[in-house]
């Protein structure tokens, strides 16, 4: 924690450090949000980038459907269904009045082969670093078939090689699972939030698991010293990396061909709200950056992370990004979303973002369990707390000024982030607690 004058000088700048100190949920506008064809400039990245990234995840696609059967439906190709949700619509009261619109869920939830939105940048950059060992080694030219990586002999070669990740558990899984399919050596340092099943999978997988009994920040740490000390070992760095940035970002174009093929409209007088938990915010951020590659000003995307763990939020809205942490403020960084629970943001992210992120929601955790269980009753749909985190951010857009000229057209888009890999028991578990905290709201 900072000294107290400092704490009070920064809650003397800023005022609303002082709302997410008394952990209430909140929202902030970005008052600094730019058009995106100014802004896009900001990220150092561009759609020759992401391209590249689309274009790099089909060479792998054939290798993919053959390590991966669970892809073959798709070709290979790792991607989630975006589907409507009029029942969960209904629910949360959003049908009535002026301020209709139509409740969409992107299913990342069931991504394949690791089941979270980690599955997209996590197994992008596991494959990158691959394709370029292997094309070094002579192993692997242009044009061949990349399911030519699956035999024993790339296998070992593989082996020579380490991969190492520093996790709250779902980048661990995606790492770890694609990292030792492909033959790599892959260690995961695994932060106290991780959950036990997690670790466990990954075991079963012949990953090496490192616990720590403290946060994420300091996890990712041990991880990126472990793996300076070792030439043959790849750190994903989950702060900093572009890798993981731009196969995030792959998803914006992928909406845009499932929201054409399902008649979805977006465009100015049909705008579209994205609602994205975020953690240290590679995940969200590269989403949002494709998003905005794809659909420009017609899209905005709202941030949303625990009350407990605003990194994003307090790192944007002080411009100090990496520069300040959670803790710092004396927030505790507990939190049932344990794919949230990140006390200090990206500053890659933030900075390269601030201007094209619209605004940020903060949710309690009991919040989380109660739209847990509502999409669970609702509509069938299992996913884990983090992963719901999204509705939270709707009714501050719904109750904010600048958006109200066309929310009747609106489409709200709420990124499923995680959940078809947790276990039955640990699942009911979750509805439970979600149920029985409506009930009681409901007396
Ligand atoms: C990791 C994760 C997020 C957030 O991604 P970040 O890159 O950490 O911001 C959201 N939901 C789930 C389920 C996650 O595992």
């Amino acid at each position: 924690m900072l000294p107290t004058p400092a704490i009070a000088a920064l809650r003397e700048k800023f005022p609303l450090i002082t709302e997410l100190m008394a952990l209430q949920p909140l929202s902030w506008f970005n008052p600094g949000i730019a058009p995106a064809a100014e802004a896009l400039n900001d990220v150092g990245l561009t759609a020759d980038d992401v391209a590249d990234a689309s274009a790099r995840l089909a060479r792998f696609a054939p290798y993919l459907a053959r390590a991966f059967p669970e892809t073959q439906a798709s070709g290979g190709i790792i991607e989630s269904p975006v589907v409507p949700l009029p029942a969960m619509q209904a629910a949360l009261g959003l049908a009535s009045g002026v301020t209709s619109g139509q409740l969409w869920l992107k299913q990342d939830s069931h991504l394949p082969i690791s089941g979270s939105i980690k599955a997209r940048g996590g197994i992008y950059e596991v494959l990158k670093h691959a394709e370029m060992l292997a094309l070094d080694a002579g192993l692997l030219k242009e044009g061949d078939d990349y399911s030519l990586l699956a035999s024993d002999a790339v296998r070992a070669f593989f082996g020579q090689y380490a991969i190492a990740v520093g996790s709250t558990g779902n980048l661990g899984l995606s790492i770890g699972i694609m990292s030792a399919r492909l033959g790599f050596r892959a260690t995961v340092h695994m932060s106290a939030d991780a959950r036990q099943w997690k670790k466990d999978k990954l075991r079963s997988h012949g990953v090496t698991v490192v616990e720590y009994a403290t946060d994420y920040s300091v996890a990712v740490e041990a991880g990126r010293r472990q793996a300076q000390g070792d030439p043959t070992c790849h750190f994903v760095d989950d702060e900093n990396s572009h890798d993981l940035f731009l196969g995030y970002a792959v998803a914006g174009q992928r909406l845009k061909a499932q929201f054409d093929a399902a008649g979805v409209a977006v465009d100015a007088q049909h705008p579209l709200f994205v609602y994205l938990p975020c953690g240290v915010g590679g995940g969200p951020g590269g989403v949002a950056f494709g998003l905005k590659l794809a659909f420009g000003d017609a899209v905005h995307c709202v941030f949303v992370e625990p009350t407990h763990s605003p990194c994003m939020l307090l790192g944007v809205h002080t411009g100090l990004h990496e520069g300040i942490s959670v803790q710092e403020i004396g927030i505790d960084n507990l939190t049932a979303a344990d794919g949230l629970a990140v006390g200090r943001p990206s500053g890659f992210v933030g900075r390269a973002m601030q201007r094209l992120i619209d605004g940020y929601a903060t949710v309690t955790d009991e919040e989380l369990y109660r739209l847990l269980a509502l999409l669970e009753q609702t509509q069938g749909l299992r996913l884990e707390p983090s992963a719901v985190a999204g509705f939270a951010g709707i009714p501050p857009v719904l109750a904010a000024p600048q958006y109200r000229q066309h929310l009747d057209t609106a489409t709200h888009l709420v990124w499923g982030t995680g959940g078809s890999m947790v276990p039955e028991q640990e699942m009911a578990a979750y509805v439970a607690r979600g149920r029985a905290l409506l009930a009681a709201g409901a007396d």
